[in-house]
């Protein structure tokens, strides 16, 4: 009765850059569970680096969508229905804000710098979950990435970590609007993994080195850690998990100090 098979099951995989990221981890996850898995670059520039991680899981298609463009995240789901035909589940693994946004004081944050962190981190995944629904003929799973910093400060996370917050706060409304579809929406929130976009946090490499001294497990999360609880999120052994924030931190913030 307890098997993790995703046979059958058809996954979209938003922010696959390279073999760092963390949605080509799930993507592994859920593909070698079985599961029939597809892929959106959010760019040309990044096509020729996602096609070749596409032939490692079964010749995975692959479709470009900015997510800040409405139009492309609408037409991206008119081609997914016209080539897959349903999907089971849908992963959020996308986040932007502007280099000077990740570093310095956070209260000089430009207007312009918020509005782009907030659409691309968190309004996105409105669209993405709205648009897959009427898909998820047989019920879903959404799940998404954030960060403790939605919660707490980090500094030099800056405006990424109001994002995180809005996202999280999305999750939970997504999820009550779409459980009714038994449709379940949740994220998790990973410790610090280095990845193209980490990286550029200003302080990222204290983060890490703090989060290892830390956490009750002493040691940093793995790509894998996050694509293990991925692929519980992704079956049925979560099948009354919804609106959660499921931390991956190897402990770290349950610690006081
Ligand atoms: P990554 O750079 O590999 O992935 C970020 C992805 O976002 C890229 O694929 C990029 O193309 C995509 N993206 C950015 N703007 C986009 C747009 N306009 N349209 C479509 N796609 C766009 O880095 P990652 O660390 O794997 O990040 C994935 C998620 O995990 C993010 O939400 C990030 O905040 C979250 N996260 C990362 C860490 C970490 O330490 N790396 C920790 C917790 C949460």
């Amino acid at each position: 009765m307890y098997t993790v098979d995703l046979t059958g099951k058809i996954a979209l995989i938003f922010g696959v850059a390279n073999h760092r990221s963390i949605a080509w981890a799930i993507a592994q996850a859920l593909y070698s569970a079985g599961a029939k898995v597809a892929l959106t670059y959010q760019t040309d520039r990044l096509k020729e680096s996602v096609e070749g991680l596409a032939k490692e899981i079964g010749d995975a298609p692959l479709f470009q969508c900015d997510v800040s463009n409405d139009g492309e995240v609408e037409a991206l789901y008119k081609k997914v229905g016209e080539t897959m035909g349903t999907l089971s589940t849908v992963v959020h693994s996308i986040a932007f804000a502007q280099r000077d946004d990740l570093g310095g004081d956070f209260s000089k944050t430009e207007r312009e710098g918020f509005r782009v962190a907030l659409d691309v981190s968190a309004f996105s995944l409105l669209p993405i979950v709205r648009y897959a629904a009427p898909l998820m003929t047989d019920g879903g799973t959404v799940i998404a990435m954030t960060f403790l910093a939605g919660e707490k400060v980090f500094p030099g996370y800056n405006v990424m970590g109001v994002a995180k917050a809005a996202l999280e706060n999305s999750v939970k409304q997504l999820a009550a609007e779409f459980g009714p579809s038994n449709i379940r929406v949740n994220a998790i929130s990973a410790g610090p993994l280095d990845t193209l976009s980490s990286r550029v946090i200003t302080g990222y490499r204290d983060m890490k080195r703090i989060h290892q001294e830390r956490a009750p497990m002493a040691r940093n999360i793995t790509h894998e850690d996050v694509g293990g609880t991925a692929l519980y999120l992704a079956s049925e052994l979560s099948s009354g998990v919804t609106g959660a924030i499921i931390p991956v931190d190897v402990g770290y913030s349950i610690m006081g100090i």
